[in-house]
């Protein structure tokens, strides 16, 4: 049945690391956009008051500085709306979007360095290196996870910070281009850093989820038949009912008892006897409907069939399926009355509405009590 363990293919982890890259790029990249804003506000702000100090030589810009940051803040507001279209795409194609609009962004946050060195007095090599380092370390810690995407949204603004090192006279020029190789390092060792951490956190949580559902197996199945046991199929029936009452639908279940068992276990032996109850769990895993029906081992030698969006007439048929499949297997019964093979009594209940799991089952235990009275290896209904 569908909940047991499966072995963990290798790719499950993958797509798990990949799930949380995902979320932490999409926190991250919406973080990130919220300082880029402010980043840009105070730009403007600060290029209004420079210029009307007459700090900004205003007759140099090679382009409107004003407008360039100006729509960098209107295309930053619009990004919600693409960001949502975005996140709807297959992850190839919003790899290489996210990617070519960081290259992009790289680029724009470059000219607004470019502008700065050429038009701003107070502009020199340092504002601009802290200003484009501090953007950089925020893409840092927010495209830790994900190499390409990092690089795409630095790589445009170092090479501008590279050259404008190198433009710089000649005893600054070794300084600045020094500096701006330790910022590489800086960034590229944070990211090994931070990522490793990442993974690590990511596979610790990965471990985990499947130690729980492992756990969660296990106390959901029956050791000895493998099928479910009785806790799973309460909590799938009890499911089923509310689902009954809101859809409608009506919802049968099968009561089933090995008929004569202390005799085959005198007989056989208890050994056989397990057998012979996994031999009947698989008989009625073999005649129900997967996944929608569940099998569940009751008890001892009890189990219950949970029919939903069945009635009364189709667990009539599931019961006689049941009864052929078993039949049809003939697993020798020394010591039973009614047949020379086992067999079993089954008593059939529809649910009703209003009527709780312990009613129905209440109401299928007198069906199946009715057919043991009747003599046997056969079904009756509620
Ligand atoms: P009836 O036809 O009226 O159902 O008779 P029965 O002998 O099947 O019913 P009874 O309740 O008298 O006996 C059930 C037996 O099932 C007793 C118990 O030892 C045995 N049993 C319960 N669980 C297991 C199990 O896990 N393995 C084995 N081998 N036997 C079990
Ligand atoms: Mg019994
Ligand atoms: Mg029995």
């Amino acid at each position: 049945m569908q909940f047991i363990d499966v072995p963990r293919p290798s790719g499950q982890f993958v797509q798990h690391l990949f799930d949380a890259r995902h979320r932490a790029l999409s926190a991250g990249l919406r973080w990130y956009w919220v300082i880029n804003l402010i980043a840009l506000v105070f730009l403007l702000t600060r290029f209004y008051i420079y210029r009307d100090a007459h700090l900004v030589l205003v007759d140099n810009l090679p382009w409107s500085y004003e407008w360039l940051l100006i729509a960098m803040g209107c295309v930053g507001l619009l990004l919600p709306l693409g960001w949502g279209w975005l996140s709807r795409q297959p992850h190839v194609i919003w790899q290489v979007s996210l990617c070519v609009c960081a290259l992009a962004w790289g680029l724009a946050w470059a000219m607004v360095g470019y502008t700065i060195s050429i038009v701003d007095l107070k502009g020199g090599f340092s504002f601009i290196f802290n200003l484009i380092s501090l953007l950089l370390l925020t893409g840092l810690v927010a495209a830790y996870c994900d190499v390409r995407l990092f690089y795409a949204l630095v790589s445009v603004p170092l090479l501008f910070l590279l050259m404008r090192a190198s433009w710089s006279p000649e005893p600054f020029f070794l300084v600045n281009t020094i500096v701006v190789g330790v910022l590489l390092v800086v960034l590229e060792t944070g990211r090994r850093m931070l990522n490793g951490w990442f993974e690590l956190a990511v596979s610790r949580e990965h471990d985990n989820l499947m130690l729980a559902n492992k756990m969660n197996a296990m106390a959901n199945r029956d050791h000895l038949t493998g099928i479910a046991n009785r806790r799973h199929f309460d909590q799938v029936c009890k499911r089923a009912i509310a689902q009954g009452v809101i859809l409608e639908m009506p919802l049968t279940l099968i009561l089933l008892d090995v008929d004569f068992f202390k005799r085959y276990n005198d007989h056989y032996g208890h050994q056989a006897g397990d057998e012979c109850l996994i031999l009947v769990a698989e008989c009625l895993e073999e005649s129900v409907r997967e996944p929608g029906d569940l099998v569940a081992r009751y008890g001892g030698e009890e189990f219950v069939v949970l029919l939903q969006e069945t009635d009364k007439a189709g667990g009539q048929q599931v019961a006689r399926r049941i009864r052929e499949t078993l039949a049809a297997r003939a697993l020798p019964h020394a010591g039973s009355d009614v047949a020379p093979h086992l067999t079993l009594s089954q008593g059939i209940a529809q649910w009703q509405v209003g009527e709780t799991l312990a009613m129905l089952l209440q109401r299928a235990d007198e069906a199946l009590y009715r057919v043991k009275e009747q003599g046997r290896d056969g079904y009756g209904v509620a």
